[in-house]
């Protein structure tokens, strides 16, 4: 079978294991149906997610270009503390910016490669954690919008890491944490005044993913680098897959790259 189209990232299940799909603009893909099954990656050209033109991605899945213009690049986005649509004050488009900012958001503790804290939107549950990899996760707080989940999260990481370290989630090199018990350790550090948005909700979502073989060095597939690889797929975890050669290929690393598959 040949499948082709612009690379974003996979849609997700909450089921166990994850149920993952990959969707192109004009095939759907059930990749947990694929595992042990060889295929073949061409990378054709680009298809920004922004204008949709042939030019180099920069970051995001964007070109340069609709990376420092869009409201969906805004710096807000990867520091939520910087958000300012609660004010009113504008970073790219104020009606796109209220409309992401000013709805119910969470910082949560996951665990995918150690104990890490972070911030979602509550719409994300559990897709967010899905994506990391995360083994388990946890709500720690449930605030109004974006900057207050923003403003605990800053609080949180001087005390905890807030990225994932992906070659030890990707080799499931994870240690047994329990959440429960480090969300009661960690609440001391919210701040004063966000103090209110504590959730008593100790609700563990747990995470299996479809994966036959965890890899045991990594090789990560660059596109750029290489226009073309073929591999046995062993694994889906976050939002990569790994391959029988310890190839893993971070197909969010990879949006707005337009692709052949053959399988
Ligand atoms: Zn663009």
């Amino acid at each position: 079978m040949i499948l082709e189209g612009q690379i974003r990232k996979m849609i997700t299940e909450y089921k166990k294991p994850v149920q993952y799909y990959l969707n192109l603009k004009n095939d759907f893909l059930d990749v947990n149906a694929q595992l042990g099954k060889k295929i073949r990656i061409y990378h054709d050209h680009n298809e920004c997610l922004g204008c949709g033109l042939d030019k180099e991605i920069f970051r995001m899945g964007f070109c340069k270009n609709c990376f420092f213009t869009l409201p969906q690049a805004n710096e807000n986005i990867i520091r939520p503390e910087l958000s300012t649509a609660h004010l009113g004050l504008e970073k790219r488009d104020l009606e796109w910016e209220k409309k992401f900012e000013l709805q119910p958001h969470i910082t949560y503790l996951a665990l995918s490669s150690e104990v890490k804290v972070g911030v979602t939107r509550v719409s994300q549950i559990p897709t967010r954690w899905i994506d990391q990899g995360a083994t388990s996760a946890i709500v720690l707080a449930e605030t109004e919008n974006r900057y207050q989940a923003g403003v605990i999260e800053v609080a949180l990481k001087e005390h905890l890491a807030d990225k994932t370290n992906y070659q030890r989630m990707l080799k499931n090199e994870v240690p047994d944490v329990d959440l429960i018990a480090q969300k009661d350790l960690f609440k001391i550090y919210i701040p004063e005044e966000e103090s209110i948005f504590y959730s008593t909700d100790n609700t563990l979502y747990q995470f299996n993913y479809p994966v036959l073989k965890y890899p045991e060095k990594i090789k990560s597939l660059n596109l750029n680098k290489q226009k073309e690889y073929e591999g046995i797929l062993t694994g889906i975890k976050g939002q990569y897959w790994i391959f029988e050669d310890n190839t893993v290929w971070n197909l969010r690393g990879h949006e707005g790259f337009y692709v052949i598959l053959t399988i």
